[in-house]
């Protein structure tokens, strides 16, 4: 049988009624002679609600438990997609992530697969079963304990079944109807583009694009997974939503492709660290160790006249997202109590967000950084920090103008109109 893999995000499965829908685009494949492997998130709002929970009984928490708590949202869609099916006659099965078993490392809140043994699933498709819906964004570790993938981790869970089972294709139904060239809810000027390249694609993704996770545009990639994000609440055919895919299918050619954002930005800054070789591993070795994810570093260039200190001094600037301050603060404390690292203090600005420009054709043309600082000039937008690579540049800014500098930058590569 030729097998699809549908998932549904947190707003295609909110209430009863739109599980309801979303089980009506399972039954059209169903009826079309498709086996399907639903993959279901937790209604939205729900994994918020988990994760406040759990940082309000215990701020430094136990990342089992953590993950205890958070997983549970998937359950319960899970199982009431699988009733809503049965309800209209189709055979499906649910299934949470120790069932299949997804085998995930015990990275918790963060959690890779390992192995999705196809077994279990199998066998209930050869007994006559249409649809297994399993529960996103978890797994088991070898220690028997549940895992979370990360935020927006069902994507994640549906490529890695994709891969696994051979899907003709994995559609990602969301609340928008495709992938485009900055989040429309920024501004009504986007555009919805039909194909993004993978690179592209992984590289917005990762810079705060949220309407894919950015592991499931690495695997995709990876494992040649036909991956397509299209609205839940359309009527959709094949040729719907947007198709992240190889570079050599797209025939659009733009200098840049899309403008990214991740709104809740820290800017930490230690003053007055040592200037001696090793200093940054003793600095970020903790900070990794307490898993923060440390983004953009600058250190800053030494003081000739060692500002009055014995020895060479330096700053040390670094941006992590703000739910992971406290986090670091208290990492930094114990590496200085320790005595590993010296530092007069730590500025914490927790009113940064970071914006993006990526695209493919910034390898072969220059000048983009130059048109986007002077885009953000005129818009009055001062630069905290910079950071590029091959296809992306970055800039840490106020929060406050983050709206105004996407709007801006959109204009100023004229992403509204086709390449
Ligand atoms: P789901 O719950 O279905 O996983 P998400 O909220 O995680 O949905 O992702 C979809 C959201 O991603 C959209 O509502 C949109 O606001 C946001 N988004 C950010 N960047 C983009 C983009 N470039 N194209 C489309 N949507 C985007
Ligand atoms: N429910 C999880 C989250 O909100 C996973 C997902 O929706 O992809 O992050
Ligand atoms: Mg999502």
């Amino acid at each position: 049988m030729p097998l699809l893999v549908m998932k549904f995000g947190g707003t295609s499965v909110a209430n009863l009624e739109r599980i309801r829908n979303a089980a009506q685009k399972v039954k059209a494949e169903v009826e079309r002679g498709y086996d399907v492997i639903v993959i279901v998130s937790a209604m939205s709002g729900k994994t918020n609600e988990l994760v406040g929970w759990v940082n309000e009984t215990s701020p430094l928490y136990d990342a089992r438990e953590y993950d205890a708590v958070v997983s549970s949202g998937e359950n319960v869609t899970a199982g009431l997609m699988a009733l809503t099916l049965q309800e209209m006659d189709i055979p499906a099965r649910s299934w949470q992530g120790w069932q299949v078993p997804i085998q995930t490392t015990s990275a918790h809140g963060a959690a890779r697969f390992v192995d999705i043994p196809r077994k279990n699933l199998d066998a209930k498709f050869a007994e006559g079963f249409k649809v297994a819906v399993i529960a996103g964004f978890q797994g088991v570790s070898a220690e028997g304990r549940i895992t979370t993938l990360g935020r927006g981790g069902s994507d994640t869970t549906a490529v890695a079944f994709a891969a696994a089972f051979g899907a003709e294709r994995c559609d990602i139904y969301t609340d928008v109807d495709g992938i485009y060239t900055t989040d429309p809810r920024i501004t009504s000027k986007a555009r919805k583009l039909d194909k993004i390249s993978f690179e592209e694609m992984l590289e917005l993704a990762s810079l705060g694009a949220k309407v894919l996770q950015t592991r499931s545009v690495e695997l995709a990639m990876r494992y040649k997974v036909r991956l397509r994000v299209l609205s839940s609440f359309d009527d959709t055919n094949e040729t719907s939503g947007t198709l992240v895919c190889d570079e050599d299918e797209i025939m659009e050619s733009k200098v840049v492709s899309g403008v990214a954002y991740s709104r809740e930005e820290a800017k930490l800054t230690l003053v007055t660290v040592e200037d001696r070789p090793g200093i940054a591993a003793a600095i970020f070795g903790p900070l990794s160790e307490a898993g923060v994810n440390v983004d953009m570093i600058v250190q800053n260039i030494s003081e000739k006249d060692y500002q009055g200190h014995e020895r060479p001094v330096t700053d040390m600037t670094f941006s992590c997202p703000v739910d992971q301050v406290a986090r670091a603060r208290k990492a930094l404390e114990t590496a200085r109590d320790a005595g590993s690292i010296s530092y007069e203090k730590l500025e914490v600005d927790t009113d940064a967000a970071k914006v993006s420009v990526v695209g493919i054709g910034m390898r072969s043309h220059a000048g983009v950084a130059a048109r986007m600082f002077s885009a953000l000039a005129q818009e009055g937008v001062n630069i905290k920090v910079i950071a590029t690579s091959e296809i992306k540049i970055s800039v840490l800014i106020d929060r406050k103008y983050m709206e105004l500098a996407v709007q801006a930058l959109h204009d100023a590569f004229d992403l509204d109109k086709a390449g």
